[in-house]
């Protein structure tokens, strides 16, 4: 394997940054977790799009152009022959001092991973997740807001420990309002007869790339998609509930908080947009190719 650091590829033994980056002080960083389907980055040019963003809110100059930064994603693939592949892109504040100040990190660290994915066991798409709500709450979107995709992650974190605590294998996590933000690391959607909805961005979630393409496949098919304020009782009472996300693509939910959602099996809906989602990122025309 060879990894992407800084312009170079380097073996994984050599692929090391140093005690001193903010990003390992700190959490200070960002970074995007990316699909490959056979010949093409699926949607690179959002993930793009949303890590320079995420670099913009944090006051992060990332020492290459966007095209520059695709052709490195693109070309880490190919020199790893990695077709269906999960791709970690990672921008890190660089080394500086033990202090906070961004400012004394003169080189931030650009590093680009490109693997094998792990997805959750072919048994939850046929059966479903269980999944609780948990206490820790999603970061206030007046404090860190979410959208912003940072290497800080301890508050999704916490979330999964409470889940995992608790015998199962996902949390649903709210915003402060008590209202629903997302899970610990995908988006949440229910659907209500026609209706297809999941909570707006300002809810406190990360505006998910799947999140998006699904919405947009899901009218295309005829949906009404909404994005309103969401409570526990929209789930519990929802025909169908899944959760989407790079890794994950969708993933249905059948139970939440020991409430059984719809059947308690995975929803024709939910089949018939994952089926959807699949041909869709098949389609070359909708990512990178990889020569
Ligand atoms: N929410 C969080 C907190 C995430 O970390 C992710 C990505 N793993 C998502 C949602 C889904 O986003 P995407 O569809 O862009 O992968």
């Amino acid at each position: 394997m060879q990894i992407y650091l800084n312009g170079s590829f380097v073996p994984p033994e050599q692929a090391t940054v140093s005690v001193f980056d903010h990003g390992l002080l700190y959490g200070d960083g960002i970074f995007e977790g990316i699909r490959s389907y056979g010949s093409h980055v699926f949607l690179l040019d959002e993930h793009i799009e949303r890590l320079y963003d995420s670099a913009k809110a944090i006051n992060l100059a990332i020492p290459l152009t966007q095209a520059e930064m695709t052709r490195a994603v693109v070309e880490t693939c190919r020199i790893n022959n990695v077709r269906d592949g999960y791709i970690r892109l990672v921008i890190t504040r660089g080394p500086g001092s033990l202090g906070l100040s961004p400012y004394r990190c003169k080189t931030p660290q650009v590093i680009i991973i490109a693997d094998s994915i792990q997805l959750y066991p072919a048994e939850c798409y046929e059966k479903g997740l269980k999944i609780v709500t948990v206490g820790t709450i999603r970061n206030a979107p007046e404090a860190i807001n979410p959208r912003v995709k940072s290497l800080n992650y301890l508050n999704n974190i916490m979330a999964k420990i409470e889940a995992v605590n608790a015998g199962v294998e996902e949390a649903l996590m709210l915003n402060q309002q008590g209202f629903v933000a997302e899970a610990t690391g995908d988006n949440v959607f229910y659907v209500k007869g026609n209706r297809l909805a999941t909570p707006h961005p300002t809810a406190g979630c990360l505006e998910g790339i799947t999140r998006n393409a699904v919405m947009r496949i899901a009218a295309a098919a005829g949906m009404e998609v909404i994005e309103p304020t969401v409570s526990r009782y929209d789930l519990y009472t929802a025909d169908e509930v899944f959760l989407t996300g790079s890794a994950a693509e969708l993933i249905p939910v059948v139970e939440i908080d020991r409430r059984t959602i719809g059947t308690g099996l995975p929803g024709p809906k939910t089949l018939d947009l994952l089926a959807r989602f699949k041909a869709f990122t098949l389609d070359p025309a909708n990512g990178e190719l990889i020569p």
